[in-house]
């Protein structure tokens, strides 16, 4: 997909931490691990984004959203879903009376890949080793709210939450367990429904990706 050039301006932090390092948390809670993020440098990708994108959202928020990684827009604002993606999960969860301010939303990757093309910025997905370098603050954030559902957007942050096995086309819109005792469900990212050629098409996906998210609503009151 492409995307805007971005203006660079990285925090002064980043280089006084080690390489493949992060800082340590001041202390267990969601902002003390928010603000070690900014200096990680557990991959290289920060070199590329930025900002570190963390999550956002109540701290006792009951869903938590994990979605890939940041885009062009969510890199520059340093807001997670924020960008066209994220206004078609608001949609999404305003067609089935679902309060977007009570939902954390976050990504399984906290930093922007991307392939510079002329003015543009095109999407590059994290390989397996900067996933599992990042899985670090996913399971940090997972410590720290105890959400009882996890709704996972796309294949990568399924297999982050749900394991290597999972398949999405197969699994998407299932109930799954999960061993803290919550549980979750998988659908595919918005991107994919973006992605699809022609407005009928785009539709179709728009109302499977609905019907995965309404399974929200057989939560309790
Ligand atoms: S992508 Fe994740 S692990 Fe890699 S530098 Fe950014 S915050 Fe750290």
């Amino acid at each position: 997909m492409a995307t805007r050039k971005a203006a660079f301006k990285r925090p002064a932090v980043r280089h006084e931490v080690p390489e493949g390092s992060a800082p340590e948390p001041a202390d267990d809670s969601l902002e003390a691990l928010r603000e070690a993020a900014k200096g990680c440098k557990r991959c290289d990708l920060w070199r590329i984004g930025t900002q570190t994108v963390f999550g956002e959202g109540p701290a006792k928020a009951r869903i938590m959203v994990v979605g890939e990684q940041p885009g062009d827009q969510e890199d520059l604002a340093g807001r997670p879903f924020v960008g066209p993606s994220g206004r078609l999960f608001d949609q999404a969860l305003e067609e089935l009376g679902v309060d977007r301010r009570q939902v954390y939303v976050t990504n399984a990757v906290k930093h922007f890949k991307f392939t510079p093309r002329g003015k543009v910025r095109l999407h590059q997905s994290p390989n397996p080793a900067e996933q599992r370098a990042c899985r670090y603050w996913l399971d940090g954030e997972r410590e720290r709210l105890h959400p009882e559902v996890i709704v996972c957007l796309g294949a990568i942050a399924s297999k982050a939450v749900f394991g290597s096995k999972f398949g999405l086309m197969r699994q998407r819109g299932e109930w799954q367990a999960l061993p803290d005792g919550g549980k979750g469900f998988a659908t595919v990212h918005p991107s994919w429904v973006l992605r699809q050629r022609g407005s009928e098409e785009r539709e179709r996906a728009f109302r499977g990706f609905v019907a995965d998210l309404a399974l929200l609503t057989e939560l309790d009151a």
